[in-house]
């Protein structure tokens, strides 16, 4: 059997009590096949990025699992599909996002997964929560180093309000 992997899952969610979306996305996200439970940060609330959008929660959960990357995906859209995601529009509002930040040392160019994931630099909401579950000297698969990364993306319309789980 292959050595487990470590990853990090992005959550977000901005329709229809979104920590409660989150909670509840925990709750699947525990139950997966072939994978442990590594932590969660704390929840953080966030301005949306686009005008006229509900504020965000957000969070990133820790991962060890032995799927492969499309399996973790897929299992990914059920959970999201679950908790009432539509896909209207892009970068609409939605019930729950689950992106993966990062699978271990991989980095992967698919149609359907990009890891690291491609705006992670951009998202104070991504980068402030991670960095709560990995050591002050992480350095992403691509050689990025998460402190860099941080220095360059203030903590700006972004609230850490109290934990999850
Ligand atoms: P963004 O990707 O900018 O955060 P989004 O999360 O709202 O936007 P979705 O509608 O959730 O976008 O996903 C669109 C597609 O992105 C998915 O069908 C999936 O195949 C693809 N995708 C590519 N890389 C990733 C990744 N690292 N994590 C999750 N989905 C990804
Ligand atoms: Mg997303
Ligand atoms: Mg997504």
């Amino acid at each position: 059997m292959s050595a487990p992997e470590r990853v990090f899952i992005g959550l977000g969610s901005n329709l229809a009590e979104p920590t409660e979306q989150l909670r509840q996305a925990l709750h699947g996200l525990r139950q997966l096949p072939a994978t442990q439970w590594a932590g969660v940060s704390g929840l953080y609330l966030s301005d949306s990025l686009l005008p006229g959008q509900p504020r965000y929660s957000n969070a990133v959960a820790a991962l060890d699992t032995t799927l492969a990357p499309l399996a973790l995906l897929d299992a990914l859209q059920r959970i999201e599909n679950e908790q009432g995601r539509v896909r209207a529009e892009r970068w609409g509002p939605r019930t729950l996002d689950l992106d993966i930040l990062l699978f271990g040392e991989r980095l992967l160019d698919e149609p359907r997964l990009r890891v690291p994931h491609y705006q992670l630099h951009l998202r104070p909401f991504v980068l402030y929560p991670l960095a709560e579950l990995v050591p002050g000297d992480f350095t992403l698969a691509d050689g990025r180093a998460l402190s860099e990364l941080l220095r360059a993306c203030p903590f700006q319309g972004l609230e850490r309000a109290g934990e999850l789980a």
